[in-house]
């Protein structure tokens, strides 16, 4: 007879018990184990903060799978879709179409995905904390920040670089503050620059107390401990965003620091959220013997399974220690299932919590006692030693801890070349994203929101204002090509996104791409300083004259979202300025037609062959037009609108109120400007001229 073909999809703490479980009741000739893991070994994750804090060396916590199921196909592929009406996965082999394999039962244990989209920026400026790459990342960046600040020259920076900030304090967040506490106080006396009182390690925590699982008593402790041991806890605190700089409060207060490890937010795996079964809070459902809802040939467990315990009738937590057991239980349910017997629901009484807080400290809660101190990290230790999958691993940990003990910690770093990164950044309104004289180490292209250029001259150490950037434009490019500092600062005038190249990065692009190099060298020769300096009467005239002397009404047809391309066009033919707005309900700008991008709307839909001919001028505008587009403020100066027109390359702005009240008050144009200060010119000229005869 065939063997059963059972395909596991994952390769952590549920799929591992499960191939083992499975291996040792069923003889390959009875049942073919196959294990799709994205990656070839499992994530001990409870070891990851001791990775982050240098206390063991990564690959002690990853154990490969192939030596830890011998008898299971291994396969490191990432597995696209399961298609679960034709018993099929789909998965990626590297070639360049998607292969596919028929099981005859699927058991689905893919955990789920770190979040860090929920917070504002928090994806651009913070360290997630999952899976391998998160910790070793962060143990670079950890020592990294030591590095700058014993070079750091101002004690502001200095106490920036040392100022660690964790979002959530569960078990991982707490752990994770305890390990990099160490890690940097402990290494303190190798940097003469700096000393243990100058390191800040804070927790942010939306709830009232830490450690939301453990009983209050050992919470308690917990929390007195890290505080002891300096770390600050910030307890009922929301992150709310995330920047270069650190991250703000849902208080309005800005927590400063270099760096940022969140250790919240999760979400289900892409391939859970494509699949068509019942579902909680984005886990798959299951009936009592893990067995999907509607499924007889499909299984979920672990992580990404909404499975109830039969013990407490209560939904099972995202433990390692759930997910273990629902493995083994569930592979003992699948063997029933092809002897012909009945299954099992899944019960477990949880066997209790661990909890590692740094400095040789834990608090534990095991089999009903409560244990807390170095008696408790003792037990850590010993737990999760004797939990690691092999010997050979078991024994590398134990030696890593040991030499832990004895000697300090590891502080090299790979000096990876941050120059020739690709990133994102996000910045609050007021951030500086530059300042003037600073070394030009990226070139950045705005995805979203605005920015104001300041320059302080000679004759005006204040800096001022000088013109406007939105969406789609960039700036950087003149000091990275100049190969001089930054000639003007940069600041975000609204919730700023932006993509960054690094400098070595921009120019190898730069100087192997014509097309890029021209479009840049036209935007340089376009921007304003050049402009001024060449201009200084004009300048000094537009700095006087109010942008509201210069300001048109809004015009008389005003499009809104829903308005349609046929609409755009009869208001352009009835609008002899041919420069109309789109507002929304509060008169918030939301995009802007021209005639000339009324041609660019026509050349997109020649290109883009969805669009029916017939019921074309039907189509809304939103389709075509850029949302948000660049705007003036009353309050900015007719310098600041002119040199934004010029650094664009566009004939006209619309102009909002204020920054803070955003509704639309009319538009200005740059004909008008230009004719404005010609006329100055020339009547400061006549009176020149009049009084010197
Ligand atoms: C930092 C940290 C510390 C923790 N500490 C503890 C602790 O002390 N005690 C405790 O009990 N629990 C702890 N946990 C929770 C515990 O790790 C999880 O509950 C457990 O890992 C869940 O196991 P799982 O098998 O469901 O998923 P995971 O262990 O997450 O494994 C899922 C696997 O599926 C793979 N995968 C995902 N999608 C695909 C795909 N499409 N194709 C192929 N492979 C895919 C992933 O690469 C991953 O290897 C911690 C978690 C973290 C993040």
């Amino acid at each position: 007879m065939k063997p059963v073909r059972v395909v596991i999809v994952g390769g952590g703490f549920a799929a591992v018990q499960f191939a083992k479980t499975l291996r040792k009741k069923l003889s390959a000739s009875e049942c073919e184990i196959l294990l799709f893991n994205r990656e070839n070994h499992l994530v001990f994750h409870p070891l990851l903060a001791d990775v982050a804090g240098a206390s063991i060396n990564p690959d002690a916590a990853a154990a490969p799978l192939r030596q830890m199921l011998p008898g299971v196909g291994c396969r490191t592929e990432r597995v696209q879709r399961i298609d679960l009406r034709t018993s099929e996965i789909e998965f990626d082999d590297g070639t360049s179409t998607l292969s596919r394999l028929h099981y005859d039962h699927v058991v689905i244990a893919c955990g789920a995905e770190s979040n860090l989209g929920i917070i504002p920026g928090m994806t651009d400026h913070a360290f997630g904390f999952k899976v391998m790459r998160d910790a070793i990342d962060l143990r670079q960046h950890v020592v990294h920040q030591m590095e700058h600040a014993e070079a750091a020259s101002d004690t502001d920076r200095r106490r920036w670089h040392l100022s660690f900030i964790i979002v959530g304090a569960g078990f991982s967040g707490v752990e994770l503050a305890g390990e990099i506490n160490e890690l940097v106080r402990s290494s303190s006396r190798f940097y003469p620059n700096f000393r243990r009182e100058d390191v800040v390690v804070t927790v942010v925590h939306s709830q009232a107390q830490i450690l939301p699982e453990v009983a209050p008593p050992l919470r308690e402790f917990a929390r007195k401990k890290m505080e002891k041991a300096g770390i600050t806890i910030m307890l009922n605190a929301r992150a709310v965003a995330a920047t270069h700089e650190g991250i703000e409060l849902d208080n309005g207060r800005m927590l400063r620091g270099g760096t940022i490890a969140c250790t919240i937010g999760t979400a289900p795996s892409p391939i859970i959220q494509e699949l068509d079964v019942p579902k909680e809070r984005g886990r798959i459902r299951t009936t009592a013997d893990m067995q999907i809802e509607g499924h007889t040939n499909a299984w979920a467990i672990g992580d990404c399974a909404y499975i109830v315990n039969a013990f407490d009738n209560k939904p099972s937590p995202t433990t390692a220690q759930f997910a273990e057991r629902q493995g083994r239980q569930a592979a003992l349910n699948l063997v029933r299932v092809v002897k012909g017997e009945p299954t099992q629901p899944f019960r477990f009484k949880a066997l209790g919590q661990l909890c590692s807080i740094g400095g040789y400290q834990a608090v534990a809660e095991m089999f009903g006692m409560r244990v807390s101190g170095f008696l408790a990290w003792f037990l850590w230790r010993g737990v999760y030693l004797f939990k690691l999958p092999t010997w050979s691993r078991r024994i590398k940990v134990a030696l890593d801890w040991f030499w832990d003990f004895l000697f300090p910690r590891d502080l090299s770093f790979l000096n990876t070349d941050a120059t020739q990164y690709l990133s994102r950044a996000y910045y609050r309104p007021g951030d500086f994203i530059h300042r003037q004289g600073e070394v030009a180490r990226v070139f950045s292209v705005i995805e979203d929101g605005e920015v104001e250029i300041l320059q302080a001259t000679g004759e005006s150490p204040e800096a001022n204002i000088v013109g406007v950037l939105g969406k789609g434009d960039f700036f950087g490019e003149g000091a990275l090509l100049g190969s001089r500092p930054h000639e003007t600062s940069v600041r975000a005038r609204t919730p700023v996104r932006l993509r960054q190249v690094g400098s070595a990065l921009f120019s190898e692009t730069a100087v192997n791409f014509p097309p890029f190099r021209e479009l840049l060298s036209n935007a340089v020769i376009r921007r304003t300083g050049d402009l001024w300096r060449r201009l200084p009467l004009g300048k000094s005239i537009l700095d006087r004259e109010s942008l509201e002397s210069l300001l048109e009404p809004l015009p008389a047809d005003i499009l809104s979202k829903s308005s349609t391309l046929a609409d755009g066009i009869r208001a352009l033919r009835e609008n002899p300025s041919g420069e109309l707005l789109i507002l929304d309900e509060q008169q918030r700008l939301w995009g802007t037609l021209d005639r000339s991008d009324l041609f660019q709307i026509f050349a997109r839909i020649a290109v883009t062959p969805p669009h029916q001919e017939e019921n074309l001028m039907q189509h809304k505008l939103s389709e075509f037009v850029k949302e948000n587009p660049l705007s003036v403020a009353l309050n900015d100066s007719t310098a600041v609108a002119f040199a934004t027109m010029l650094a664009r390359g566009v004939t006209w702005l619309p102009v909002v109120q204020s920054e803070a009240e955003p509704r639309t008050v009319g538009t200005v144009r740059g004909e008008r400007i230009a004719n404005r200060v010609v006329q100055k010119i020339a009547r400061t000229q006549a009176d020149h001229t009049r009084a010197a005869s």
